[in-house]
């Protein structure tokens, strides 16, 4: 037998039909971007220097792509803490948010340094996080065909076990078929990234994540953009500048020492 084109012998390409996607752009409140740099602010203000520090970006169940707030774990050590930021201490700081409230990201400071990139141990950091948030932030994205070769179709009462040892999959019906298509729900999550710097620039990435429910086919892959500003009409109030120099006090425990391989690793 002669192919007349090579085209010939291309598969059927399998049958997507989308459902959902996800952002592209990071978006955040006004509010939410003032927050942070006043943390930045404070942190240089109390300790009278700059020091790194790390928090969560938080948006609320009911939209899970706007960034509303930040949120500011206990910083034990700083420099140390986010080398080793785990999903305990991310579970922790879920724990203390209000039901309808959820962790879609992570940001950090990186002081009055100009490395205005993320680091090796970012990108770790980066994973982590999404790891955690990879639930809250999950919609279907779509349902894609999955190519199954050599499908036996059986029927219900109808099959004996020997039946079961042909085939890849094997699907039981209670009635007689002659064809079936098996589609998978695709689910995709997201989080954000997003670094500051004392003069007032940021670098933020989004990181993905699909997940096929059958196949259990994952990608996970991230790309640098641009971060939509939204004014929610929520302005930093003189008592909230007030309290966040008090958690900014409590919280940040600058490490007025760290060993070189933390300075190195920024
Ligand atoms: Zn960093």
């Amino acid at each position: 037998m002669r192919f007349k084109d090579l085209s010939q012998l291309k598969r059927p390409k399998p049958l997507i039909i989308t459902l959902g996607s996800l952002p592209q752009h990071i978006l955040m409140a006004k509010y939410a971007k003032d927050k942070a740099f006043k943390i930045s602010e404070r942190v240089g203000v109390i300790f009278e220097k700059s020091f790194e520090w790390y928090g969560f970006t938080l948006a609320n169940n009911d939209h899970p792509e706007l960034i509303t707030d930040i949120g500011l774990p206990q910083n034990d050590l700083n420099l140390q803490d986010y080398t080793t930021l785990g999903s305990q201490r991310i579970a922790e700081f879920q724990e203390s948010l209000p039901e309808d409230v959820l962790i879609n990201g992570w940001i950090h400071s990186h002081g009055d340094l100009n490395y205005r990139h993320f680091s090796n141990t970012d990108e770790k950091n980066h994973l982590t996080v999404l790891d955690f948030v990879a639930a809250r932030t999950r919609k279907p994205l779509e349902k894609k065909e999955i190519a199954i070769q050599d499908l036996v179709l059986l029927e219900k009462d109808r099959f004996v076990e020997k039946d079961l040892e042909k085939g890849s999959i094997s699907l039981i019906t209670d009635g007689p078929i002659t064809e079936a298509k098996i589609m998978e729900t695709i689910y995709g999550s997201f989080c954000y990234s997003i670094v500051i710097g004392d003069e007032g620039w940021h670098e933020q990435q989004i990181h993905y994540r699909e997940r096929g429910i059958l196949s259990g086919h994952t990608t996970v892959w991230s790309r640098s953009t641009n971060i939509k500003f939204i004014d929610t009409q929520r302005t930093l109030k003189p008592e909230e500048i007030q309290a966040i120099g008090k958690e900014v006090k409590e919280k940040i425990q600058p490490n007025l020492n760290p060993p070189t391989e933390l300075i190195e690793r920024m």
